[in-house]
Order: C-alpha cells, then structure tokens, then sequence
C-alpha cells in the first residue's frame, strides 16, 4: 500500500462548520512491489531505476485494459510500454528499461490483473504434439543472475572488459529496449542483408581503447575478428540478466514420452485470459 499521510493531514483548528455528507465509494489505491533481474545494475547515473532492485507498480485497472484491447497501440507494438507506464508508481521513459526487468514488470503486471496462474498450450519439441499447461507466474520464473567477474564497472555504470590479445580495454554498456529496437532495423539498404551480428556488436560498444568517437566504432566493428567478437557478445551475455518462463515439460504421447524443461514463450492469451 501506498504512504498514507495525506489522509492523516487534517486541520486540527478548522472553524468551518463541516457539512456531513457521505463520501462516494472509491477503490482503495493498490500497488506491490517487483523485483528487478538487473538489481539496477546497468543504467546509466541518474536513470530512475540506477541501483533500483525493486520498483512499485499500481494494480491493474480497468484503465490498463483499455490499453490491452487497443488495436491502435498494438498495431504501433506500445502496448506493453503503456501498459508498463501506466502501472509504474513513479513514471519515467519506459523504452529505457532493461529486456528483463521490463519482462519482470510484465508478469508482475499480469499477476495484479489475472493472478498468478498463467493457462497455455505448449508444443513438445520432440513430437511437436500440443499440450495444455498451467504455469505459476511465482514458481515457474527463472532469473538469470548476472556474473561480474569479468568486468570492471566505470563510474558511468558501463563495464570494461579487457582483450588479453591486444591489450586493451573495450567498455560494454546494457541494452535498453531502446536500444535493442534501434539495432534490430532487419536489412540494411546498401548491402540488401540483415546485419544483426555488427548490429548486436555496434549497439554494445561504448568505446575501445579509451576512444568512444561514434565513427570509430561504426568503423572498428565491421573489423572486429569474428573470434574476438564473440569472446565479447559472450562477456556481454554473462553481464545481461534474462527472465523467462520456464516449465517441466513430460509430453503426453505415449510413444514419444519426452520430459525435460521447456521455455514457455508468452503468447497473446498472456494478457487475455479466457474468462
Ligand atoms: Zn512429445
């Protein structure tokens, strides 16, 4: 629940003769608190959620529904980032949120709305014969930590990683949603292909060597060794948290009989449950 001084802020001397009438009903204002899979690890100085490792979140209302069921946000893919903006307590840009903390904020969303409970159907990657589950939106969530032992933090909240090979520093910053769409741009219109590793590599990359000149980098990186470059998404992969649903799959089909843990994938009914 939220502070409650302003309903203890009364005048204690007020004159005025009070009129009683009946206050109308109102909802009290419910709001909870979601873990962050980054800790606030990862934003920049000053971002909202730098050093955060939790965020408070209103309750799902009607109001947020009205976002869900917009075909407009969703043609425009912002529902979620609405959705998000409209239940944060404190607002702020949300496209500068972290993939997994804003994956966690999802579901805590959805668990305020819907419960805890999520119905889907998932595919068995063996038979590929559909089964219907139930997951628990608590238990059946893991968190990946994130490992920096590799790195050096800086004091702007990027972290250098040092290439033994040719000694040097290569400083490495966590992608926002931002940042991600703005690297996922599919083909490039010159080579007439998708660039996604160069891409991937670009949007990482705060500087090398100590230089950060944004045309030396778009330079360096379509030299970067393939071998040293995956050495970096590598790096990048163990500072990045991820969340994901996760279940233990046993298929139904006698003659497949498969079991293992499966990642269940969000799909449309995530947010529209059957009522
Ligand atoms: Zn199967």
């Amino acid at each position: 629940m939220r502070n409650n001084e302003e309903r203890f802020n009364f005048q204690e001397n007020n004159e005025t003769p009070q009129i009683e009438t009946k206050k109308p009903f109102e909802f009290p204002v419910q709001t909870d608190f979601v873990e962050l899979p980054s800790e606030g690890n990862g934003y920049p100085q000053g971002h909202p959620l730098d050093g955060k490792e939790k965020v408070e979140l209103f309750y799902m209302s009607a109001n947020e529904e009205d976002i869900l069921t917009s075909e407009t946000l969703a043609k425009e893919n912002l529902m979620f980032e609405r959705l998000i903006e409209s239940c944060l307590v404190e607002k702020f840009d949300t496209s500068t949120i972290q993939q997994a903390d804003r994956d966690a904020i999802l579901f805590k969303i959805r668990e305020t709305g819907f419960g805890r409970e999520y119905k889907t159907k998932v595919q068995c990657p063996k038979c590929l014969k559909v089964k219907e589950m139930s997951l628990d939106l608590q238990k059946d969530v893991k968190v990946k930590n994130i490992n920096l032992s590799k790195v050096l933090k800086t004091e702007r909240n990027t972290y250098l990683y040092h290439l033994e090979k040719y000694d040097i520093d290569v400083e490495l910053k966590i992608l926002s949603i931002k940042d991600i769409r703005k690297y996922d741009r599919g083909v490039d219109e010159k080579l007439g292909y998708e660039t996604k590793f160069t891409d991937k590599l670009r949007a990482i990359l705060v500087s090398v060597d100590d230089c950060g000149v944004l045309s030396y980098l778009d330079n360096i990186v379509k030299q970067f060794p393939t071998i040293d470059a995956i050495e970096l998404l590598q790096v990048y992969n163990e500072l990045e948290p991820s969340i994901r649903l996760e279940c233990e799959f046993v298929c139904d089909n006698k003659e497949c009989s498969y079991r293992g843990p499966l990642e269940v994938p969000l799909d449309t009914n995530f947010f529209w449950p059957e009522l």
